[in-house]
């Protein structure tokens, strides 16, 4: 090493007097990319104590990071690191979503295209995957940016990605399993489909947070004709007209009383609790109810579908089945809404369907892809669904079948990603029949341990839904369906792996194959049946089965016995009907067992603005991660993200917070890190030689050292648990209350004029104080690291691996601290506890008498029970000094002297302390002239003399003429106290010519000068 360069290194090591975390931060991710220590952590593996799966929970490459992302992963990042401390190997591996509708619509936006008809027109499959690829890529860059800045210790190298051909193999394995098992189906289902991505939804999209939406929607009253009557007319409602193209049957609840209503010439029937409300609403003042009979005794009566003329394949229906445009009796009927006539459109309706079904009833679901009517729906050909509303109103008045229109406003589904408003429709689809496999699925969901009641409920009581799976989705970017039916005998072939489809292939495989389309698709197999083609079904998988592959998808099989089940994962609570569902219904498929691949599971509250407003593009108040971080510490939003509330709270992210609490916490430590490396320093502090072991054996611990590292295992116990519990913000506050209160406020206070001197006598005396904020602050900068782990690391390299180089390169190769039982003392922490109680009564006391807490007084009185008493007495000599005065009484009841207007008093419970008011100016100028000494003293250090050193002289300027009256006799005992030779007191800095440090006294600014 040049001498230059050695001098740069000791300027990196060196801690600047300011906490400036941005440039402390920059320079720590360096020394990790420097000394790769992020992969120095797989090796501890070897030795591991034990192995703690994981399996990342795969962001969707399809947006940009934010905040809320960057809160989850913080809590990964902390059960890691603090983890792997504890001796565990965790394989924390990346892993990326990287199919699906977002990724297409994104793609097809890009193009310029509106859907994936025309993409596929104008571009191609092939250049369509390719952009997607491209697409995903752009965003992968910007999660490593953020993870990078924010101090993830992912492993980025062993990520795993959903869309390669090794894991869409493994994929496979899954429905391989659910195939042998009977539980992957074929079927004809009313599905929820969304014109605008083109492709159906599962169940648990449709119920996604905030994907009920108001919308305006007609809501139309009209009349269907009773068969063989020239008036009589059922009274129905609707909110959907276009789906009386597709009506079938009407129902009505059997066990309600329905009756005929006179209106003009006419008759309704509708159910009879019904009647005033409706013809409110009508406006029909005029009307008379003439019959009463059951619902029962309408089943059965026929009707005339009034659009037969324009709409010719419902006549056709008629002669298929003889429910066709009959009444038939539901319970699902409510009759405490509209008339009580429901009109079923089994193409268009989950009950319509299944009532459908139960009577061999044929679904008529005349629609294409982009929910536009089909040739089968007469006049209506080629219109798309929610457009023939008006058309149909048109028509039914055409065709005296319409009463009233009005428009009405509710709550309807519409679709997560593109906002449109879903549609249910009858189609051909794949289902995973998990409805089968319930029990076991709840078996093993209760099995697992979820932290917190709320989530959990909510977790289990969508799993009791237990519906079929729609897993087939009809686009393009995705898992490929991997099911080949024959052309000629509908035999089906289930293909789970490459090899065997390239086997069986009857073409040459081309050189650029992937299991994607188009490439799969070009595919076919012989039919072992009847020799027949067969083709695959033109399907891919939704994506949650896809990232719900991942516990046997991302590993080798090796790997899936070692890692799975994982002992914990962590994600947003929407994840309920996302991820965390489809990993348990894989894995219960997979394996066959009633386990889940997670043995505990934490799912977050999501992140809202300050103003506690969801984030979104629309109201611009997206907080993007890497944004964020070029401007502000990593660990400070790590800090605050954890210390603000429980992990399954909303939090409302607050940029003006971070610098309150958070950064007072965190500079807190780095200037206590800082003050003991300058004294340890000063005084060559060996921490090798001056071990805490030393320290008792030395005997020089005094009460307050004693205490102070009963209180540290107190802390680490506290810490160490709530980790566990996932109550990260009571353990940060565990972390919070010990810096600031217990070190910073009491301990160093209490120990900072010990180390003021540079006397030889007191030098054992001076080691111990620094073999102890060596072991404290050392243990706090440990656990710390979860949470802040650039700090940590800042602190651990320039102070605690310089003082011993023997320790592990890393902080986060170092050993989680225990809690020494040894050290612990119960009886001392309440003796302390009762000392710090009475301090305050007495700075209250002082605070009525204004009287400074830097004025010595001569005596304070302390008035308590016996017990209290004793308690004191043992830290006499600390209740002394803390309270400034020169000596205690103490009484069990008030003594008659303190009645006279010297005394001033303060009581909480049954404490009462009195002080002595009286100033005393011996007392007041001795006060000065020590406060003055220690910033002499503490100047003396800081500017390198040595302790032997004699001054030439000390000067202090600019003190209040009252503050020099009173010092002036004890300015020769100063002169001894701080090793001068002469002490001066000037009015102004003036008055010579000097190199003058500020200091202060009272809040005034005051200089001092020595050499
Ligand atoms: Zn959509
Ligand atoms: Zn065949």
């Amino acid at each position: 090493m040049t001498a230059q360069n050695e001098a740069e290194e000791n300027q990196n090591q060196a801690l600047p007097a300011n906490y400036a975390p941005l440039q402390l931060e920059a320079e720590i991710r360096e020394f990790w990319i420097k000394n790769d220590t992020r992969n120095k952590l797989e090796s501890v593996e070897k030795n591991a104590k034990g192995i703690l799966g994981y399996v990342e929970g795969p962001p969707t490459l399809n947006g940009i990071p934010h905040i809320g992302h960057a809160r989850g992963r913080v809590m990964k990042d902390i059960r890691y690191r603090w983890k792997t401390m504890q001796g565990y190997y965790m394989p924390f591996w990346a892993g990326w979503d990287c199919q699906g509708l977002p990724v297409e619509l994104e793609v097809e936006k890009l193009l310029g295209v509106r859907n994936k008809r025309e993409s596929i027109e104008k571009f191609g499959m092939e250049r369509f995957i390719e952009e997607c690829k491209k697409a995903i890529m752009r965003y992968h860059k910007m999660w490593l940016e953020a993870d990078n800045m924010l101090g993830v210790f992912i492993n980025q190298d062993k990520a795993y990605w959903t869309y390669k051909d090794q894991y869409i193999e493994r994929e496979w394995k899954y429905l391989k399993a659910a195939w042998e098992q009977n539980l992957l189906e074929e079927g004809h289902y009313v599905v929820a489909y969304c014109p605008g991505c083109q492709t159906s939804l599962s169940s648990a999209e449709v119920g996604y947070e905030g994907s009920y939406k108001e919308v305006e929607d007609p809501s139309l009253y009209f009349k269907f004709k009773i068969k063989g009557t020239k008036n009589e007319f059922f009274l129905i409602w609707t909110t959907m007209p276009f789906t009386i193209i597709t009506d079938t049957m009407l129902a009505v609840q059997p066990n309600a009383e329905y009756v005929k209503v006179r209106v003009d010439q006419e008759i309704w029937i509708m159910v009879r609790q019904r009647v005033e409300p409706v013809m409110a609403e009508l406006e029909i003042a005029r009307y008379e109810i003439t019959e009463s009979m059951s619902g029962k005794s309408l089943e059965g009566t026929a009707y005339e579908y009034p659009l037969k003329d324009i709409v010719p394949k419902q006549g056709e229906n008629e002669t298929k089945h003889s429910l066709v445009h009959k009444v038939i009796g539901e319970d699902f009927v409510d009759v405490d809404t509209a008339t009580g006539v429901v009109h079923l459109s089994p193409g268009n309706g989950e009950d319509d369907f299944w009532a459908a079904q139960r009577r061999g009833v044929p679904i008529y679901a005349p629609f294409d892809d982009e929910v536009k009517f089909t040739n089968d729906a007469g006049i209506f050909t080629g219109v798309f669904a929610r457009d023939a509303d008006m058309l149909v109103v048109e028509e039914l008045r055409n065709h005296n079948a319409f009463v009233k229109v009005q428009k009405v406003k509710h709550e309807y589904p519409t679709c997560w990603r593109s906002h449109h408003k879903l549609v249910w429709l009858a189609r051909k689809e794949y289902f995973l029949r998990t409805d089968k496999i319930n029990s076991k699925v709840l078996e093993a969901a209760e099995k697992i341990e979820y932290f917190f009641e709320e989530p959990k409920n909510r977790f289990l009581g969508f799993l009791k839904e237990g519906k079929p799976w729609c897993i087939s989705r009809e686009r393009i970017w995705g898992t490929p369906l991997p099911m080949w039916i024959c052309e000629k005998c509908g035999n089906k072939r289930l293909i789970a792996s490459k090899m065997e489809l390239v086997e069986s292939a009857q073409e040459t495989v081309p050189e650029n194959f992937e299991l994607h389309k188009p490439w799969v698709d070009k595919i076919t197999v012989k039919c072992d049946k009847c020799r027949g083609i067969m083709r695959r079904e033109d399907f891919v998988l939704d994506t949650w089965h896809n990232s719900g592959a991942a516990p046997y998808a991302r590993f080798t099989d090796e790997e899936f016995g070692k890692f799975i089940p994982t002992d914990f994962l962590t994600e947003g609570i929407d994840q309920t009907r996302g991820w965390a569902n489809s990993l348990l219904l894989e894995h219960i498929i997979l394996t066959g067992k009633p386990a889940g691949p997670y043995r505990a599971f934490l799912f977050q509250g999501l992140t809202q603005d300050a103003k506690g407003r969801k984030m979104s593009k629309s109201l611009g108040n997206v907080v993007e991660t890497s944004k964020l971080l070029e401007k502000n510490s990593a660990d400070l939003c790590r800090f605050y993200m954890m210390r603000k509330c429980s992990p399954i709270d909303f939090m409302n992210f607050d940029m003006q917070e971070l610098n309150r609490r958070p950064y007072q916490v965190l500079s807190t430590l780095y200037h206590l890190s800082r003050f003991f490396l300058q004294n340890a320093t000063f005084d060559e502090f060996k921490a090798e030689v001056y071990t805490l072991d030393w320290a008792f054996k030395a005997a020089k611990l005094q009460p307050v050292d004693l205490w102070l590292l009963s209180k540290l295992q107190d802390k680490i116990e506290e810490y160490t648990i709530k980790l566990d519990r996932c109550e990260f913000n009571g353990a940060v506050a565990v972390l919070d209350d010990f810096v600031i209160e217990t070190l910073s406020r009491l301990y160093v206070p209490m120990i900072r004029k010990e180390l003021w001197t540079d006397e030889p006598e007191t030098f054992e005396r001076r080691q111990t104080v620094y073999s102890l904020l060596h072991h404290t602050l050392k243990t706090v900068t440990m656990l710390f690291n979860p949470v802040t782990p650039y700090l940590s690391e800042a602190l651990y390299q320039k102070i605690y691996r310089q003082l011993e180089p023997s320790l592990p390169e890393s902080v986060n190769l170092a050993a989680w601290p225990n809690v020494d039982e040894k050290i612990r003392n119960q009886n001392l922490e309440e003796q302390f506890d009762v000392l710090l109680k009475v301090v305050s009564i007495a700075y209250a006391a002082r605070n009525q008498g204004k009287l400074k807490r830097r004025w010595p007084l001569s005596k304070v009185i302390v008035v308590a029970p016996e017990k209290i008493m004793q308690s004191l007495k043992t830290l006499e000599a600390l209740l002394l000094e803390l309270t400034n005065v020169k000596a205690v009484d103490y009484a069990v009841v008030v003594p008659e002297y303190v009645g006279g207007e010297n005394w001033v008093s303060s009581q909480e419970g049954d404490i009462t302390v009195f002080i002595s008011g009286k100033r005393d100016e011996k007392l007041l100028g001795e006060g000065i002239m020590r406060d003055l000494a220690r910033r002499v003293q503490a100047l003396r250090k800081e500017m390198g003399f040595v302790p032997t050193e004699v001054l030439e002289s000390a000067h202090i300027a600019e003190l209040d003429t009252e503050s020099m009256g009173l010092l002036e006799p004890y300015l020769v005992e100063m002169a001894d106290l701080v090793r001068a030779r002469k002490v001066y007191l000037q009015k102004s800095r003036s008055e010579v010519e000097a190199d003058w440090h500020l200091s202060e006294l009272d809040g005034k600014k005051i200089f001092i000068n020595i050499h």
